[in-house]
């Protein structure tokens, strides 16, 4: 069965850019086969197996149900997830076809999905039916500040323990900023705690305190630099996705497995 990669990121981190880089090269002939559950993307810049567009208008939804851009969104999502029976039996035809790998892209606003209903769903759906791993896309340019780091890590940290499932952070725009400082800040505590030193605020103990605790969770951590823009980073991101898979099978599959 294909593994399922589910986008995640705050607006503007990357994701659909990366999501098209993805579906533009037959890496190691994984035959990318890709889904757009983003409901209120303009264009979708890459060709799309299956476009959550072509069951559901949101701009209709909004009027329809007398709804904010916002509330359009979540109700398109919420529609579209009743359907997602039929998603899972095409993706397994896909996986039949030779489709090795399934990507999916979601909402610009990335709580439209992870704290929605349909968003959680829609991740029980795909990790009961196939081995899938949450790639979280962070904007490297906008994380180099240490308190913005830590929050967009609690934010990861929020979805893995909600999702349980392999974890890839993609640090994008390494095109524009190396990104190593970030993988310095998880793996060296004191190197982190020197650029907090900078920023003696209120803020700045908060995060000393909670970056003790986020150490854990940088354990469960897959972390790669890429640029998905120029396709830089490839090599490395497609290894820890072949780690996650297997990952899946030793650890999570069992949890999804009750589910079923
Ligand atoms: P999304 O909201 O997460 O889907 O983000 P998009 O993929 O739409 O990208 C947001 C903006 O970031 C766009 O202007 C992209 O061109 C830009 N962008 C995405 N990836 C990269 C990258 O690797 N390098 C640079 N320099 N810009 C990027
Ligand atoms: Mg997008």
């Amino acid at each position: 069965p294909p593994i399922c990669l589910i986008v995640l990121g705050m607006a503007g981190s990357g994701k659909t850019t990366l999501v098209k880089k993805l579906s533009s090269f037959n890496y190691d002939k994984l035959k990318p086969y890709v889904i757009n559950l983003d409901p209120a993307c303009k264009e979708v810049p890459y060709p799309a197996s299956i476009d959550i567009r072509d069951t559901v208008n949101y701009k209709e939804v909004m009027k329809q149900y007398k709804l904010g851009p916002n509330g359009g969104i979540v109700t398109s999502l919420n529609l579209f997830c009743t359907k997602f029976g039929k998603v899972i039996e095409l993706i397994e035809k896909a996986g039949k076809a030779g489709h090795k790998i399934c990507v999916l892209d979601t909402p610009g606003q990335i709580e439209v999905f992870t704290w929605s209903a349909s968003g959680t769903i829609i991740t029980e759906a795909l990790a009961t039916a196939f081995p899938t791993i949450v790639v979280y896309v962070m904007d490297v340019v906008r994380s180099t500040n240490p308190t913005t780091f830590m929050s967009n890590m609690l934010y990861a940290c929020s979805i893995l323990y909600k999702a349980r499932l392999p974890f890839i952070v993609a640090m994008n725009k390494i095109d524009i900023e190396d990104h190593n400082f970030a993988l310095e800040w998880m793996t060296d505590f004191e190197a982190f705690q020197e650029a907090l030193e900078k920023e003696q605020t209120y803020v700045g103990n908060l995060t000393r305190t909670m970056s003790l605790t986020l150490d854990e969770f940088y354990k469960d951590l897959k972390a790669c630099g890429v640029s998905a823009k120029m396709g830089i980073g490839y090599d490395r991101f497609y290894e820890l996705v072949a780690e996650g898979a297997k990952e899946y099978e030793e650890d999570y599959k069992k949890e999804y497995d009750k589910l079923r």
